[in-house]
């Protein structure tokens, strides 16, 4: 038996979907690789709820996060970073590395962020161009209210970035009717499919302020993107075999239908979670009310040390959980319930806690 891999990414795969993988490489300029891109880039737009384009990058989630940043913006170009955790201060970081004038909007860690604090900001510095967030924060297990955050970024008329690296085919993200300019998502969260590819939607606003970018850019060129996928390739060699788990992964997940999946995402989001509660343990989100479908994040209990409890999962019981990042590191631990999950995993993640817990310093619950 394969342990069980409960981290936000990389997920388990499906077996129809590590069988495509195996397959014989074919030209990535040929007829037969055009006709599988042509397939996933209509089925993603579907799941992105897009009528703009959408790309798929052979890079992980940050590649596209980074995408999203070079194109569509200049060095000096005021952002605002709305961070709820350490991918929010991540996309903040890129945004710096390329010159822009970045403003910070920081939540406390467990904590949804405000979009009327988002406005006051806006209201103040009009000068900002584009406002970035995170819709599912992994490292805190807490989900934004996009749809409100972009609302009130497309009422001052900014650019929408969006990272929904660790929610898009989990969690309901309407693209265009929430006015999202660029989303971005990686293959090896909720799309069942191992890392290496990094996919993201276009909207037309997007495309104008592409036009006046000047930030540095060569691989992630979004122009060089839509000029190859008009004959159905990428600039690049892509990572072909990728590819064909990408095809079978949104096959399966079509076939079970994205209001099932979602719907799916939640009930076992909330099983987690009353197991964790059962048990004694107490959530790290400050409100049940937006934590995350897709990652249940966990204080570490007192007397209890974390790192430790991880190891005695992984080596006794075959259970594989997420740490804490940045200055959560020891403090909390993370179970990924995204992509190819049901109750009965949850159960067994439970069980295995139920029994380690004992073992690394708990006292009584
Ligand atoms: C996983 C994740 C990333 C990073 O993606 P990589 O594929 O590791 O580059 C960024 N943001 C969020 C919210 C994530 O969950």
């Amino acid at each position: 038996m394969p342990p069980q891999l409960r981290i936000p990414g990389p997920t388990p795969c499906p077996d129809d979907v590590l069988k495509a993988m195996g397959r014989q490489m074919i030209d990535h300029r040929g007829k037969e690789f055009g006709e599988v891109m042509y397939r996933v880039t209509t089925s993603l737009k579907e799941m992105f709820q897009t009528k703009g384009d959408v790309f798929v990058l052979t890079t992980s989630g940050t590649g596209a996060m980074e995408a999203s940043i070079v194109n569509t913006l200049s060095p000096g170009d005021k952002v605002l970073a709305v961070s709820i955790g350490s991918f929010g201060d991540r996309y903040a970081d890129i945004a710096k590395a390329y010159g822009a004038d970045v403003q910070c909007l920081n939540f406390e860690w467990g904590h949804q962020a405000d979009p009327d604090a988002v406005r006051r900001v806006l209201k103040d510095v009009p000068a900002i161009k584009a406002v970035l967030f995170t819709h599912n924060e992994t490292s805190t297990g807490v989900t934004n209210d996009l749809q409100s955050l972009a609302k009130v970024a497309r009422e001052y008329d900014k650019l929408v970035l969006v990272d929904a690296i660790s929610s898009l085919g989990s969690i309901n993200l309407e693209t265009d009717a929430w006015g999202c300019d660029v989303v971005c998502t990686g293959s090896q969260k909720g799309w069942m499919v191992p890392p290496g590819l990094a996919m993201v939607s276009v909207s037309q606003k997007a495309w104008q302020a592409y036009e006046k970018a000047k930030m540095p850019r060569y691989y992630f060129d979004f122009g060089k993107a839509r000029k190859y996928l008009e004959k159905k390739q990428t600039p690049w060699t892509p990572a072909v075999s990728q590819f064909f788990a990408l095809q079978v992964g949104l096959d399966d997940l079509a076939k079970e239908g994205m209001p099932n999946v979602m719907a799916r995402h939640k009930r076992i989001s909330k099983h987690a979670r009353d197991s964790a509660k059962a048990i004694g343990l107490k959530l790290f989100p400050a409100s049940e009310t937006y934590a995350s479908a897709t990652v249940t994040a966990i204080n570490g209990p007192d007397g209890v040390n974390v790192v430790k409890l991880l190891q005695v999962l992984r080596d006794e019981y075959k259970v594989v959980l997420a740490g804490g990042q940045g200055k959560l590191e020891g403090k909390i631990f993370r179970i990924g319930h995204l992509g190819l999950v049901t109750e009965k995993d949850m159960d067994e993640v439970a069980a295995a806690l139920r029994s380690a817990l004992p073992s690394v310093g708990l006292k009584a619950l």
